[in-house]
């Protein structure tokens, strides 16, 4: 047996102490629901935490694989008569076995794309001039879908476009709007940056028609979630400084964004990886966090009339839960906007806040899982007869698409502020 002494899991010590191991987590988790096995469960992971902390446990490729049997949705902690924080547990984990055990070649790639930039915008327009060559003689009906298999891409995966220009370099960096009215810094996220541009174009639309003066930065990066899944903490640390000197600077009222997985990392995970290694950083991202809201919920704040901004063609909808919106309280106001909204009729479906199977790079690790998972949320969306289903989150948006597309069902993914926008874009 190895015995090592691993710090990230000393923060979430106390923590692991009060699973009682009752197993009342594993009903709602979507991983034990896929897997089937022990180690998969929130019990499980915590046991192996535990285990791996007093290094009686032998650290290998099986340790690892377990414990990126995660999705972080947080639907343990939800059930857990303990509250223990399984997510955070799990992040320290990943953490430690990192150090122990170095990045994956995968996520040594992850890393050093998400902290550069400039290598992002090249990739992104690699992507958009290669793609058609994997795509070429798919059929349009099919959707975007990978004509070569790659094995850490799933091979019959749809894959969404990317944008021809980014939405951050096709506006001012400052759009200036009604003297009063609040200062509202964008933080854009790379999938409406780079794939979902409409969703940042919705939004942009919805706080003008508002009179706040919007303020898009430049200098932002990405909120650091991928880097999170495979335990690379110190790429999320190295973003969190970053993008606090981005968007701090600006004096903002709000820190916005329109999604759910950049708000959950800039609300809750910054803070939490800081810790107590740096007080100064942390409670500046602290003031950070306090500032930051979801677009929907600051919509609602400001009294945004769904009438006047979002009316038109009649359609059903129903409304996914992201895990980040879940776990943050943002459930009933997209659902009031929605229902607000003339022409639109929301229904709900079964297990709305069921997790979509995403869960970062799980879903690149863990695909035929990651499908499996969402093979249950697009028969509860078709269950329901809507037109569209609505969320608000761009990565739960790419992972509903794959999901009805591969199952041949047309129905329409749409964002929150894309409906909500449809008389303003129009
Ligand atoms: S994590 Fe919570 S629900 Fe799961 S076994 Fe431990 S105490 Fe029970
Ligand atoms: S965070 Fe989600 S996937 Fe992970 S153990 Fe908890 S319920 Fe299961």
């Amino acid at each position: 047996m190895t015995k090592t002494k691993i710090d990230p899991l000393k923060r979430v010590e106390n923590d692991m102490k009060k699973c009682v191991k009752c197993g009342a987590c594993r009903a709602n988790c979507p991983a034990f629901s896929a897997f089937q096995r022990e180690p998969a469960a929130a019990r499980g992971k915590v046991a192996l935490a535990q285990h791996v902390m007093k290094g009686t446990i032998t650290l290998d490729d099986g340790t690892y694989a377990a414990m990126s049997k995660c999705l972080l949705c947080g639907s343990c902690v939800d059930k857990c008569p303990n509250q223990v924080p399984t997510d955070e547990i799990v992040i320290a984990a990943r953490e430690a076995l990192t150090q122990r055990r170095g990045l994956t070649t995968f996520h040594q790639a992850v890393g050093q794309v998400i902290k550069n930039r400039k290598l992002m915008h090249l990739g992104a327009l690699a992507a958009r001039v290669l793609g058609p060559l994997f795509f070429r003689k798919v059929p349009a009906t099919s959707g975007l879908r990978l004509r070569f298999p790659m094995p850490f891409l799933g091979g019959s995966r749809h894959i969404p476009k990317i944008a021809a220009k980014s939405f951050i370099s096709s506006h001012p960096e400052v759009v200036e709007g009604e003297p009063g009215k609040p200062r509202i810094v964008f933080f854009v996220g790379c999938m409406t940056n780079f794939v979902y541009t409409e969703i940042g174009e919705s939004t942009l639309a919805l706080f003008k028609h508002l009179g706040c003066t919007v303020i898009i930065p430049k200098d932002q990066q990405c909120c650091g979630l991928p880097g999170m899944s495979g335990g690379d903490l110190e790429t999320v640390r190295s973003l969190a400084e970053k993008n606090l000197l981005a968007l701090e600077q600006h004096r903002p009222d709000y820190v916005m964004t329109a999604c759910a997985t950049c708000g959950g990392a800039l609300h809750r995970l910054y803070p939490l990886v800081i810790g107590k290694r740096n007080p100064e950083l942390k409670e500046r991202l602290q003031a950070l966090a306090d500032k930051t809201v979801d677009a929907a919920v600051l919509l609602q704040k400001l009294g945004l009339d769904p009438e006047l901004t979002g009316g038109g063609e009649s359609l059903r909808v129903t409304y996914h839960d992201p895990c980040h919106h879940r776990t943050a309280g943002v459930v009933k106001q997209p659902r009031t906007l929605l229902q607000g909204t003339s022409g639109i009729d929301l229904v709900e479906m079964e297990g709305a806040d069921r997790c979509c199977g995403l869960g970062g790079t799980f879903n690149v690790y863990h695909y035929e899982s990651s499908l499996k998972i969402n093979e249950g949320k697009s028969a509860a969306i078709r269950a329901t007869g809507a037109d569209a289903v609505v969320t608000g989150c761009p990565g739960c948006i790419m992972q509903l698409s794959d999901g009805l597309k591969q199952a041949g069902d047309d129905t329409r993914v749409l964002h929150t502020v894309e409906l909500l926008a449809r008389n303003l874009r129009r």
